[in-house]
């Protein structure tokens, strides 16, 4: 399997080459349409990948934004024939703390990749591997098809579904990786498709093992009929502190069972107009408010301060998830939990510390929120079925 293991990516400080050289080297087997530029180009921003955080970002030395299939291909065997070390990307969400590692290399710029097409009769979306979630959105819409995605639009759909891919439908269809039917990708040997059928081991890899397998440049997808025409119930409750424990006890009561059709969001937060923290409780329903209406009692009944009800586009859906949340250029770190059950004490703890430390940070901004999600749908695949090894989660803090 490890044959098409490709080192997209070397640790520690790689100075390229001259700026000279690096144009050189590449320039000549590029497409009219593609870019390159070093870093003391001015029009360097233009062609490098965005940074969604400032925080243990890589930095680049060059960049190359390949106009095509072909691109990719030259980029990779060129890079790897000179022992340059690259990092193909898209929007920069990746945070891991190992980006930071990536000191000096090349950058490939999947910006151009941003090809949609929805293909209804046969239930199939073919992407370019440079789209973003928010991306899919109107097309599908207009096809009347759906697919489970993450909650952001801004973030990549190939750079989360290599490594997952989870998000509000995902009671309903599971894992976003567990959608994806085939790749086109530019491995160290060259362009391969990956499916079950051709490479099965590779596609193996690409379902959860995350990205350094090769670039994909193209990806073929499952997609399903509308759920309720394409529209979700959003419920939005804000409870003062007090309330915590019976909202952690309603979240551990969905421990075992979550409706598929369901999302439950809990996520402390603090206010700093009014210098107050508080707790949000946002609930995603794919059906119709008279469908949802149990579960929004369930949670009225704790007597929020306030509840807010709409019903929404899942694309108008996202962009409410997505608001403050893809701002760039802000220091944003992100640590995650995968939970198997709700520790109702743990999190009354929890919050009793995160409060004074609100308080103490009045510069901080951030937040804690726990995302249950149906997970029927995905523990329907078998474990060995992708790499993807933590489908016996229930909840994402
Ligand atoms: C604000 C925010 C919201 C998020 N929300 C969700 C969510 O709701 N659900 C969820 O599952 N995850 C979510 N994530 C996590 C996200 O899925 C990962 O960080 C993912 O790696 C981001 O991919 P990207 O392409 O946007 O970022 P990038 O930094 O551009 O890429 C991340 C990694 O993916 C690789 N990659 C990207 N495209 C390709 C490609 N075409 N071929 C090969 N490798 C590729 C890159 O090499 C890199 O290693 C979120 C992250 C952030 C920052």
């Amino acid at each position: 399997m490890l044959r098409h293991l490709l080192h997209t990516f070397a640790l520690g400080s790689v100075a390229l080459a001259t700026d000279a050289n690096i144009k050189a080297l590449f320039g000549p087997y590029l497409s009219p349409g593609s870019e390159i530029a070093t870093s003391s180009d001015p029009g360097f921003v233009d062609v490098v990948s965005p940074r969604w955080t400032t925080w243990e970002t890589p930095t680049f030395q060059a960049a190359i934004k390949p106009a095509n299939e072909a691109d990719v291909q030259k980029i990779v065997e060129i890079a790897g024939k000179n022992n340059i070390p690259f990092l193909a990307t898209l929007n920069g969400h990746g945070n891991n703390l190992k980006y930071a590692k990536f000191q000096n290399g090349l950058n490939i710029n999947l910006a151009n990749f941003n090809s949609v097409r929805v293909d209804a009769a046969s239930n199939r979306m073919i992407v370019g591997g440079g789209v973003t979630f928010g991306d899919i959105s109107d097309p599908l819409a207009a096809a009347g098809k759906e697919i489970q995605t993450g909650n952001a639009v801004c973030v990549g759909l190939i750079g989360a579904t290599i490594g997952g891919g989870i998000g509000t439908m995902q009671g309903l269809h599971g894992l976003v990786l567990d959608a994806l039917e085939s790749v086109r990708i530019v491995t160290a040997t060259g362009l391969v498709v990956a499916s079950k059928s051709e490479n099965p081991d590779l596609f193996w890899a690409i379902r959860g093992a995350g990205a350094n397998f090769g670039v994909i440049t193209s990806a073929t997808y499952i997609v399903h009929d509308e759920t309720n025409s394409g529209r979700v119930t959003l419920a939005d409750f804000v409870f003062p502190v007090a309330s915590n424990r019976s909202i952690w006890e309603l979240l551990k009561s969905y421990d075992d069972h979550i409706p598929a059709p369901m999302a439950l969001i809990p996520s402390i937060q603090y206010n700093r107009t009014i210098n107050e923290t508080y707790i949000n409780v946002g609930l995603a329903y794919y059906g119709s408010q008279s469908e949802a209406q149990p579960y929004i009692d369930q949670v009225n009944a704790l007597h929020p301060g306030s509840t807010t009800i709409q019903n929404v586009t899942t694309g108008e859906l996202h962009e409410i998830f997505s608001e403050g949340v893809c701002d760039r250029g802000n220091r944003h770190n992100v640590y995650s939990l995968g939970l198997r059950t709700t520790d109702s004490a743990a999190l009354e703890e929890t919050l009793s510390d995160l409060i004074p430390f609100f308080e103490a940070h009045p510069d901080y901004r951030g937040n804690f929120a726990i995302q249950r999600y149906g997970n029927a749908a995905m523990l329907r695949i078998p474990d060995d079925e992708t790499a993807y090894p933590w489908r016996d989660i229930s909840a994402y803090l």
